[in-house]
């Protein structure tokens, strides 16, 4: 397969036609995009991927929705579902370094000074309280002003003008710091976003760890080869060859403008804040470039998030706990943990791993092994039964969350908990379990009392 969107596309059409909905009918993406794709997915039980080929006023078609399956996620990994994180995780163990090369289809148009123009894209409403147009599947490429280290990453772009757009640094965070760095020089920082790209390279962009790590390989790790890079035209920022579209340009140093409100992953719509300035130079996109689309809070959107969120943590839980069984991200700052704890206080370390590798993480449940955390009723049963509030709950203040959390005082700024709700002493030790004996259980059967 190569690396580029129209080759996976080729792949679901060949193997999954039904996950795949092409809407020859016109629309306004003022909100029918979104519409459409949210009411497929709670009306109709469906969750195709969507192109929409006629979008009002613009002479791009809309791709959305391509990650609301986790089979079709798996397959851009070369990975079965259920082996979705051991994959990834072999990924960040074993990065493979992008190349750089020449020749690039992105480069097939190349529009720079007066032919920039961002009203010639697809001007999406995603929800009713958007301050505006949004691009939600901008990648972000950028170097450290101050060293080599590169970063990937997503970053919603709100159109403010033909060549400007606001852009949402989520604060505290890689890309923010580097923003950071220039900006204490007095210098823009140079950024490009690619639009448009095969899934492995969503995924790998989403790779939470160390600033040093470098999600360009991590998406290498991912592809199973070199993820293939190409210079812009008007910096030397390296973006992927096969994107469909590549935005170029900087972000400006001391310039703030309203951003948002904004419907976010948190399932709220946070109100205006003053955010940076992304200041366009150029576009370059493929013949016929397909515009992606996120399709914002909702599957496209958390489906994407939650395979290298997860795949983060059970690596920090297991650098403390090497018993750790599972993880899960199921809500927006919340983490369950499953160990098999083999002495006391493994459980509030589980807690501190996860609150330590995961900016975004405000509470974290902890259970033993014999609960199924991706049972929610059991996770409750665990913490109704387990736990002790006034023992087994701990809280930090004052720590640094989200800036999308609506119920921080100050943007952000946060506390965090953690609930041990395994068994004290341990499990072996606690009062059992009801159950019935198994030998009866597998003498019975049902057809001799019960009927066929
Ligand atoms: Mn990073």
């Amino acid at each position: 397969m190569g690396q580029d969107l129209r080759s996976y596309l080729d792949l679901i059409k060949q193997n999954h036609p039904e996950d795949f909905l092409v809407v020859s009918r016109a629309v306004d993406p003022a909100y029918e995009i979104t519409a459409i794709t949210v009411k497929l997915e709670q009306e109709a039980k469906r969750r195709p991927i969507l192109l929409f080929e006629k979008v009002k006023d613009t002479k791009f078609p809309v791709l959305t929705n391509l990650h609301a399956g986790r089979a079709r996620l798996a397959l851009a990994i070369h990975a079965k579902s259920e082996e979705m994180q051991r994959v990834y995780l072999r990924a960040m163990e074993k990065p493979i370094q992008p190349k750089v090369v020449s020749k690039a289809p992105v480069k097939e148009v190349v529009l720079t000074n007066n032919k920039v123009n961002l009203y010639d894209l697809p001007q999406i409403l995603h929800h009713q309280e958007d301050a505006g147009a949004y691009i939600t599947a901008a990648i972000s490429f950028a170097k450290d002003p101050n060293g080599d280290t590169w970063n990937c990453a997503y970053n919603r772009l709100m159109i403010k003008g033909r060549d400007t757009t606001s852009i949402h640094l989520t604060q505290a965070k890689h890309l923010w710091e580097f923003y950071r760095a220039a900006e204490a020089r007095g210098e823009a920082l140079p950024v490009a976003f690619a639009i448009g790209v095969n899934p492995a390279i969503a995924l790998g962009c989403f790779a939470i760890g160390s600033i040093d790590e470098d999600e360009r390989a991590i998406i290498g790790g991912l592809l199973g080869e070199p993820l293939e890079l190409v210079k812009c035209e008007t910096s030397d920022v390296l973006v992927p060859a096969h994107a469909e579209l590549i935005l170029e340009g900087e972000i400006l140093p001391h310039e703030r403008t309203a951003e948002g409100p904004f419907g976010e992953f948190t399932g709220y719509s946070l109100g205006e804040r003053q955010r940076e300035v992304l200041q366009v130079r150029a576009i370059t996109h493929r013949r016929n470039a397909i515009f992606q689309d996120i399709t914002v809070g909702h599957l496209d959107h958390l489906m994407l998030s939650t395979t290298p969120i997860e795949a983060n943590l059970y690596r920090a839980v297991r650098a403390m706990v090497p018993t750790v069984r599972a993880v899960r991200v199921p809500a927006p700052f919340t983490c369950y943990v499953s160990i098999e704890q083999r002495i006391s206080g493994q459980a509030k370390n589980a807690i501190l791993a996860v609150l330590g590798a995961d900016l975004y993480m405000k509470r974290v449940v902890v259970v033993d092994h014999d609960v199924d955390i991706f049972n929610d009723r059991q996770v409750n049963w665990a913490i109704a039964t387990r736990c002790q509030p006034d023992r087994d709950i701990a809280i930090i203040s004052n720590a640094r969350g989200s800036d999308l959390d609506p119920s921080t005082k100050e943007d952000g700024y946060t506390a965090k908990w953690g609930v041990d709700a395994t068994a004290k002493p341990s499990l072996a030790t606690y009062t059992p379990r009801h159950r019935i004996p198994k030998e009866v259980w597998q003498r019975i059967n049902l057809k001799d009392f019960a009927g066929k």
